[in-house]
């Protein structure tokens, strides 16, 4: 595996590859969630680039930008076990200029949920991310399910500005317990670890409603609502269609559930495809 951290590096390094490339951008501190997204990549692609870089400009005013857990040492040798080929660990200097120009959201769907509780985020998230699919000249470009909405506007954005890379899905890594895994799961201190098992436990309430027949998202929302008593509060549950468009119905086969909920220090986000 080799480490580079500017343009030039990660230019020369790809230049020695031949065949498809898998791209796994990331933001570091990687768990399980991060390692399946880089073993699908590892699988279906000729070679593999992961990027680590905690981008400053999909963090609000007010954010954990600065305390954003940082584990250099414990991910290198993620990703050197995972047979990474080339890990891209840019500065934010190789990644921005004063007065860039900007990528913007989508009017509607970029300012619904996280949009709307996070204004600016996904602007930030879709500018890095198109720098970096353009730099990794990636085949196949693996995004987790767990960001539904990031991964929505990915969608789009590859799309609309006609680029030539797939955009691959990946499922929702949880720890046993259910936790959708998070690198800020960290955050979770002492009994918030088990107040924040009410957010997986109310999308599988829901899961088990729909099974019994229940389609009204009303209905199911409110019944959500009370699972998720344990969490300090609750920002949204939504539940829309794969368009991210509000239901009153759930579809099977087109439907996303989702929460944002705090517990303790972290803003919690989890999400079920039905
Ligand atoms: P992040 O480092 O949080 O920016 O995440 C990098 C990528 O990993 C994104 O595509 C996330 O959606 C994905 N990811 C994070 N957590 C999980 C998880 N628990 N299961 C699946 N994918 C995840």
């Amino acid at each position: 595996m080799v480490i580079v951290q500017t343009i030039e590096a990660l230019e020369e390094a790809k230049n020695a590859l031949t065949g498809s490339i898998g791209f796994v951008p990331t933001m570091g501190a990687l768990h399980k969630g991060h390692l399946a997204l880089i073993q699908q990549a590892k699988q279906e692609n000729d070679h593999l680039i992961v990027s680590i870089f905690v981008n400053p400009t999909q963090f609000l005013e007010g954010e954990d930008l600065d305390a954003y857990p940082r584990k250099e040492e414990a991910d290198i040798k993620i990703c050197k076990l995972a047979g990474v080929d080339i890990l891209f660990m840019p500065t934010i200097d190789v990644m921005y200029e004063e007065d860039e120009l900007c990528i913007g959201a989508p009017a509607v769907r970029g300012y619904i949920l996280e949009g709307e509780k996070r204004p600016g985020h996904f602007d930030g998230m879709l500018q890095v991310v198109m720098k970096l699919l353009n730099l990794s000249g990636a085949t196949n470009a693996y995004f987790g399910k767990k960001d539904a909405q990031q991964l929505a506007l990915i969608t789009q954005m590859v799309k609309n500005y006609f680029m030539d890379v797939n955009i691959i899905p990946c499922n929702i890594v949880r720890d046993d317990n259910g936790l959708a895994l998070s690198s800020r799961n960290v955050y979770l201190e002492g009994e918030e670890k088990t107040r924040a098992l009410c957010i997986s436990r109310s999308l599988k309430r829901a899961t088990n409603m729909i099974i019994a027949g229940e389609r009204n998202t009303e209905v199911i929302k409110k019944e959500m609502l009370s699972v998720l008593e344990d969490a300090d509060q609750v920002e949204y549950i939504a539940i829309v269609d794969r368009e991210f468009n509000a239901v009153d119905n759930v579809e099977i086969g087109n439907t996303i559930i989702l929460v944002a909920a705090w517990v303790g220090k972290p803003r919690l986000i989890d999400n079920l495809w039905i």
